[in-house]
């Protein structure tokens, strides 16, 4: 038996990457706080489709290389497949596989009327010239097109790919359909052709708003309080500036080049100028250097670690000296850190809902581009934080009623949300 549970163990290499199993392995234990419906549970312990396909792409110096894509469309019970597109030299099927479960489940339990996918693309996007990352993205287009659509399947940017990516995705496919601007297939992309406003900021004020709540639940308050952030990229430096803006106290930040500490509160906005000027926080005057692991162990009300994965696990679990973390980034807390941070009472909201304004911003993409009226940013702002604090809510009643940990309740607020639709739809054919 394996982690698949009351499945045989699978044979099938794609169903045995470690990020889904661990993934199921997840799945298992709040499907058994739960008491989910065994047929409804075996049937989401699988994808539903998982397409390979071959991308030619005629290099600059002429010669054709083919370059092997993937489309995992792992469940539509609630609303058409949704995930990102990955472009990176280690993507595979089985890690398209758990990264199309992850979106499933993180797109049940953020409400969202959509199923989940992902894609990706074997290749260093860093060593394509510009115009083979387009010969890339344009035949990746065409070889999927037929599974994708504003109501089939609308992919996202991940890692590798950016709004001219989807530029590029939503332009191929337009052209595939008749000539007809088609800008629903696809979110993230620049504004001018149908992107939404407050996307770029989206995921760090999603960050700031579940802070906020979790500060509230734990008779905390924003302002004043200490806050240390891992990580000052997209995510990290727009949860500063937000969390700067309502009066916290940003003490440590730190980056790739190195960690800065000041008791007092860093200058945020003067902080992002100094980055953008210089690349990285480090220097940044009136501060002393810390290493990043150092970072993690300043004692602080709020850890944001909005960085990497796996940045707090057993080595250090216990030297964390925070009263809240909110993952900005995905899976930076092992399961064991989890289990012993959980264990100290220290409070932890966890990546599918902390990290889930860009997936409900690019929601909100999509259902401008259908009705082809765009709202202001300050209407995308409001809008997130009801979808995204409604979600954190509906978690933390979960974890009350059934005394589990914040992660276990989100997986189960997922799979109860997944179990309802199914039952009403039921089997096809019957
Ligand atoms: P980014 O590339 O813009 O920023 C990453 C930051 O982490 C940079 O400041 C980088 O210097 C820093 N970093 C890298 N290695 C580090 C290390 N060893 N120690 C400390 N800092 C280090 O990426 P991002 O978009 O901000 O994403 C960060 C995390 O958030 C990732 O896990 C990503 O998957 C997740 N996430 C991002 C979004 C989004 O909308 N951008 C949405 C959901 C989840």
């Amino acid at each position: 038996m394996s982690v698949h549970d009351n499945l045989p163990a699978s044979n099938e290499a794609h169903l045995n990457g470690p990020l889904f199993l661990n993934a199921i392995q997840n799945f298992n234990e709040a499907a058994k706080v739960i008491n989910c419906d065994p047929n409804i549970a075996e049937r989401l312990r699988r994808p539903r489709r998982c397409l390979t396909v071959s991308v030619p792409v005629r290099m600059d110096d002429q010669s054709v290389k083919v370059f092997t894509g993937y489309r995992v469309q792992y469940n539509s019970t609630l609303g058409p497949y949704k995930g990102g597109i990955r472009y990176h030299q280690n993507v595979d099927l089985a890690e398209v596989v758990g990264l199309a479960a992850l979106m499933t489940f993180k797109n049940s339990v953020l409400g969202l009327p959509l199923g989940g996918a992902k894609g990706g693309v074997c290749v260093d996007p860093t060593q394509l010239s510009r115009a083979e990352k387009q010969g890339l993205t344009r035949r990746y287009t065409s070889e999927i097109s037929a599974f994708v659509g504003p109501n089939k399947d609308i992919p996202a940017p991940d890692v590798g790919t950016d709004p001219q990516t989807m530029a590029w995705f939503m332009d191929t496919y337009s052209n595939e359909q008749g000539g007809y601007a088609q800008p629903g297939v696809v979110t993230g992309k620049p504004v001018e052709i149908g992107g939404s406003l407050g996307r770029n900021h989206a995921t760090g004020l999603g960050v700031i708003y579940v802070c906020e709540r979790a500060m509230e639940m734990n008779q905390m308050k924003m302002a004043g309080s200490r806050i240390v952030i891992q990580g000052f990229g997209n995510v990290g430096s727009f949860a500063a500036k937000f969390a700067y803006e309502r009066g916290a106290r940003i003490v440590a930040v730190s980056d790739v080049s190195g960690g800065i500490f000041n008791g007092d509160g860093l200058n945020v906005p003067e902080l992002i100028k100094y980055v953008k000027q210089t690349g990285g926080v480090k220097n940044f005057p009136n501060t002393q250097p810390l290493s990043n692991s150092q970072l993690l162990e300043v004692e602080c009300d709020a850890l944001l670690p909005c960085a990497l994965e796996n940045q707090i696990d057993t080595h250090n679990a216990e030297k964390i000296k925070t009263k809240i973390i909110v993952e900005g980034a995905n899976g930076p807390l092992t399961n064991a850190a989890t289990k012993i941070l959980d264990k100290r009472g220290i409070f932890i909201a966890p990546d599918v809902i902390a990290n889930g304004g860009g997936v409900i911003v690019s929601y909100f993409e999509w259902v401008q581009d259908i009705m082809s009226f765009f709202w202001e940013e300050q209407d995308v702002d409001a809008k997130l934080k009801g979808v995204i604090l409604k979600a954190f809510d509906n978690v933390y009643k979960f974890k009350q009623e059934k005394n589990i940990d914040m992660r276990t309740a989100a997986m189960a607020a997922s799979i109860s949300r997944l179990e309802k639709a199914m039952l009403l739809r039921g089997l096809y054919p019957r």
